[in-house]
């Protein structure tokens, strides 16, 4: 593989971000080279792909619904293109904790429009093999994706055509007045870089906070496969042939993969309180999420060098978000201004 030539952008980071915003650069007929190698803890390889349009607390809408459609029609179209399938759509079983959770639903279903996002209620007792005691109800527009699947499909797509290469990003190489690292050059290089912004010496400053979360795989031998996905406390996603899988925990104070005796203590402690039926650890995995203070996204460039940009802090619902900012972004960065896109810019911090 040659790549001593000149590219549009170089991003750094394969992960959720860079995937999607390489797409979305290469289909604007930009050429790209992204550079990444599977980094320990890293977000995306780990994470369940939850898409869960409510806020199950507050019963309220968790992203502009543009935001929805984009993710799902971005995702269905990734499908075709990559010829792979990893976008799974499934109603979600909101189990509640009281009557008086029930009744916020109720009220934000009837008098609040959530009718667009909640689907029915369902009685007390409805489901045997789950503790649904104060009743549930059905979210509609919900469903995962399959993350592992989209970043390996992705992964062999951008190898297949020269854009890919697998090494560790080491800044001392890379000269900022140039564009230039090692022997590649481009017009503008964009840090997809999960939380490991935290070392990178362009953007260190901006306030992210990453949050640690352990997953489990669980096997259920007497549901081969249930037809929603669970939330009650943790989310319970219905994989096939047996296999679930059960999420999530956060901390702070800890960035490694490595599973705790806490973590997966209390996502056993959570499966006791909404399982009825027995249920067997397969496996568990961490990995750590780029989240930040104000719940935005990290994107922009950089104040003093404008041609280095950020693509980051997708945060815990990375994957409904990501497709809408991705698209913004890459038309912002071909465009000349930035501020006529729809997303908050990390000018907010300078
Ligand atoms: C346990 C867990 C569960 C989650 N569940 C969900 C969920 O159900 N739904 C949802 O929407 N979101 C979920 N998330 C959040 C979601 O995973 C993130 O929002 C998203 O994956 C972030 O993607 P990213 O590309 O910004 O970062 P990452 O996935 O961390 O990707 C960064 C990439 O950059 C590479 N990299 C970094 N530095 C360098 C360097 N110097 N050189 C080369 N490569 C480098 C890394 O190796 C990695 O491949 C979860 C996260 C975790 C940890």
């Amino acid at each position: 593989m040659c790549h001593n030539k000149k590219f549009d952008f170089i991003i750094v980071g394969q992960g959720l971000a860079g995937t999607l915003l390489a797409h979305d650069l290469i289909e604007l007929e930009k050429s790209v080279i992204i550079i990444d190698t599977h980094l320990k803890a890293s977000a995306s390889r780990v994470a369940a792909g939850l898409i869960n349009p409510v806020s199950m607390k507050r019963c309220i809408p968790a992203m502009p619904s543009n935001y929805l459609t984009t993710a799902f029609n971005r995702y269905s179209d990734l499908e075709d293109k990559l010829n792979s399938r990893f976008l799974f759509k499934k109603p979600l079983l909101r189990l509640f904790d009281s009557f008086e959770t029930k009744d916020l639903w109720i009220d934000k279903y009837e008098n609040k429009h959530m009718d667009l996002y909640i689907d029915n209620f369902c009685k007390e007792n409805t489901f045997p093999l789950l503790k649904d005691e104060f009743s549930s109800a059905l979210v509609k527009h919900a469903g995962y994706l399959d993350l592992k699947e989209f970043l390996a499909v992705s992964r062999e797509y951008f190898k297949d055509n020269n854009m890919l290469l697998e090494k560790k990003f080491n800044f001392s190489e890379f000269n900022k007045n140039y564009i230039s690292y090692k022997n590649l050059k481009a017009e503008k290089i964009i840090f997809c870089d999960g939380f490991r912004i935290k070392e990178n010496p362009y953007f260190d400053y901006l306030p992210i906070a990453p949050t640690k979360g352990e997953l489990m795989q669980i096997k259920i031998p007497s549901i081969e496969n249930f037809d929603k996905i669970i939330s009650k406390g943790i989310y319970i996603i219905p994989n096939g042939d047996y296999m679930y899988t059960v999420g999530a925990t956060y901390n702070r104070d800890d960035l490694t993969e490595n599973l705790t005796k806490d973590g997966q203590q209390s996502l056993k402690d959570k499966l006791d309180e909404v399982l009825n039926v027995e249920y067997k650890v397969i496996s568990s995995v961490a990995g750590v999420r780029p989240t930040v203070k104000d719940r935005e996204p990290l994107i922009g460039m950089h104040n003093e060098f404008n041609n280095i940009g950020v693509f980051n802090g997708l945060g815990a619902r990375g994957v409904l978000n990501a497709p809408h900012f991705s698209n913004e972004f890459s038309k912002a960065l071909i465009s000349d201004s930035i501020y006529k896109f729809d997303f908050k810019t990390i000018d907010r911090f300078h």
